[in-house]
C-alpha cells in the first residue's frame, strides 16, 4: 500500500473514531477535522457538547502499523479548542502570597534559596547588624545584601518614606527628631524607629520621612486676632428700657 493510500485510510476512519469516543462514554457531535500526525497516525476532532466545557473538542487518534494492518484507535481525549473556557494558569503559593496574608498561627517558611537571606557563615557586609554574634554562630541565616537593598527600597517607597503625603506636608525630617531611634547596621543612616506614640510609633521610618509631631515643633502662641479673643460671660451689658 502506498503512503497516500495509507493516509487516506487514516483520514477515512471517521466512524471508527466516533465509535471509540462513544465507547469511552462521550457524545461526539459534528466531525470538525482530521489532522495527520505522521505517516502512521491521524487525529479526528469532533464537537463536544459538555456542560462547563465550552469550546472543547473530542479527539480520537487512529493509527496503523502499515501495509495490511488494520486501523486501530490509540487514544480518546477531550482537548481545548480555540477560545475554549480554561481554568486560570496554576500559580505556586509562593508566588500568590502577598504582604498582609500572614495570620495568627500561620507558618510561612522562606524558600531554601531565598535571595533575601544568606547563611550566617557568609559575610553579608553588615557587621554591626550581627551584633556580638560571631560569624557562623547565633542566627542561622541573616539578610543578604540583596535582601537588605530590597527592604530599604520598599521602606523608602512606603507609607513612612519621604514621598508619602504626611512627609510631603511636614516641615521637619525624622533624622533631626528626638523621637527617632536609628537602626543598627548598614541601614542606620537611612532608617530608624519612631518612638512617638502620637505619630508613627513603633514603625520603621525613613530618615527623610517627617510629620507634624517632630520634637522641634513648638506650640503656637495664642493669636491676638479678634476672633480668638476670650468671651467674658461675667460682664453684664445694661440696656435702657422704654417705660
Ligand atoms: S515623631 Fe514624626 S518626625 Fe519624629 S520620628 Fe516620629 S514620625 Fe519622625
Amino acid at each position: 500500500m502506498s503512503l497516500t493510500a495509507q493516509l487516506d485510510l487514516l483520514r477515512q476512519a471517521v466512524d471508527q473514531a466516533r465509535q471509540a469516543i462513544v465507547d469511552d462514554g462521550g457524545r461526539p457531535g459534528d466531525h470538525l477535522e482530521v489532522v495527520v500526525e505522521d505517516d502512521n497516525s491521524a487525529a479526528h476532532y469532533f464537537t463536544a457538547d459538555l456542560p462547563g466545557y465550552r469550546g472543547w473538542r473530542w479527539c480520537a487518534v487512529v493509527a496503523t502499523a502499515g501495509e495490511g494492518d488494520d486501523v486501530t484507535v490509540s487514544e480518546v481525549v477531550l482537548l481545548p479548542g480555540d477560545g475554549a473556557l480554561l481554568a486560570p494558569a496554576w500559580v505556586p503559593w509562593s508566588e500568590r502570597i502577598a504582604a498582609g496574608d500572614l495570620g495568627p498561627g500561620d507558618q510561612l517558611a522562606a524558600e531554601p534559596g531565598d535571595p533575601r537571606l544568606v547563611p550566617n557563615q557568609i559575610d553579608n557586609g553588615d557587621e554591626a547588624a550581627l551584633g556580638d554574634l560571631e560569624l557562623g554562630l547565633g542566627r542561622r541565616r541573616v539578610l543578604s545584601p540583596e535582601g537588605r537593598d530590597e527592604t530599604a527600597q520598599r521602606w523608602y517607597d512606603g507609607e513612612y518614606g519621604p514621598d508619602s503625603a504626611m512627609a510631603q506636608a511636614a516641615k521637619n525630617r525624622c533624622e533631626t527628631c528626638g523621637f527617632y531611634l536609628p537602626l543598627a547596621g548598614a541601614l542606620r543612616h537611612s532608617f530608624g524607629a519612631c518612638a512617638n506614640e502620637y505619630a508613627a510609633d513603633g514603625h520603621v521610618v525613613s530618615a527623610e520621612y517627617g510629620c507634624g509631631a517632630h520634637s522641634d515643633v513648638v506650640a503656637k502662641a495664642p493669636s491676638s486676632a479678634p476672633q480668638f479673643d476670650p468671651f467674658d460671660d461675667g460682664v453684664l451689658e445694661v440696656f435702657a428700657t422704654a417705660d
